[in-house]
């Protein structure tokens, strides 16, 4: 089954852009994965093609009109009933790996990519279509944003990572930050890889990897930590805030 993305942009050479590289590239010419581009312009009545208007109430910037969006939102439902409308917004609710493996298992994704100052807010209202974030910060357009989410959606496809990295034991997978990785040189700058990683005992290179998880999770993302652990400050597998000894 191919998966299918749809693109409602004000700049559609912008795809696939990198997503013809790599991985992802590979997969598109491999049928992988299929990419459309609506021009929102294209749906916008009057002569002059206007999609942005000044906002209501007053203020700097535009916004992008409600009857033009509402139009190219109906033309990928049209193409595409099956797939969820997501439009790319900083005040939508954060993406997350868990979200991307459910829609990276679905018929494809449709989308919308703001600019200016964003989207009329009736189009929420008006058709099924749910504002995501990719973080915190603020972004001058949603195209970057749209090739973030298809990236992460497509590396998790049957066939494009591999077999032997399905991604089960990555960030976010089971809660956690990954633990970190080593390679050759054993020794960089005075700087051994940990002794443990070359001991050969998978049960022990298991566990110093989980605590590792655990460690990186509670100091750079206590949320994350708090979740995971079901307490701020508790460690379900006796982690050390403090360096293991093997490292
Ligand atoms: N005035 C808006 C920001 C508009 S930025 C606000 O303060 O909420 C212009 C466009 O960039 C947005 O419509 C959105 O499509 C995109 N964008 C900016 N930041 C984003 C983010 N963190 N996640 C997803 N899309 C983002």
């Amino acid at each position: 089954m191919t998966f299918a993305a749809t693109i409602l942009t004000l700049y559609p050479e912008m795809f696939p852009g990198p997503l013809g590289q790599s991985i992802a590239g590979r997969a598109l010419d491999e049928g992988r994965w299929s990419l459309e581009t609506l021009q929102i312009r294209d749906f916008a009545t009057d002569k002059h093609h206007t999609v942005d208007d000044t906002p209501a109430g007053g203020g700097a910037g535009m916004v992008m009109k409600a009857d033009v969006l509402g139009a190219a939102v109906d033309a990928a439902l049209e193409k595409q009933p099956g797939a969820p409308v997501l439009a790319m917004s900083p005040r939508g609710a954060p993406l997350t790996q868990e979200r991307v493996r459910s829609l990276s298992s679905g018929p494809g994704v449709t989308v919308l990519c703001g600019r200016f100052e964003g989207f009329d807010e009736r189009i929420f209202e008006g058709r099924p279509v749910e504002p995501v974030s990719i973080g915190d910060y603020v972004l001058s357009g949603g195209e970057i944003g749209a090739l973030a989410l298809l990236d992460a959606c497509i590396r998790l496809l049957p066939g494009v990572m591999g077999a032997a990295s399905s991604g089960d034991e990555e960030s976010f997978e089971a809660g956690l930050l990954e633990y970190p990785h080593y390679t050759r040189p054993q020794i960089w700058e005075g700087r051994r890889i940990p002794e443990v990683l070359r001991s050969g005992d998978h049960a022990k290179i298991a566990a110093w990897r989980k605590a590792q998880a655990e460690i990186a999770t509670r100091s750079r993302r206590p949320d994350l930590w708090e979740r995971y652990s079901g307490a701020p400050d508790q460690s379900p597998s006796g982690a050390q805030r403090e360096k293991s000894k093997d490292e």
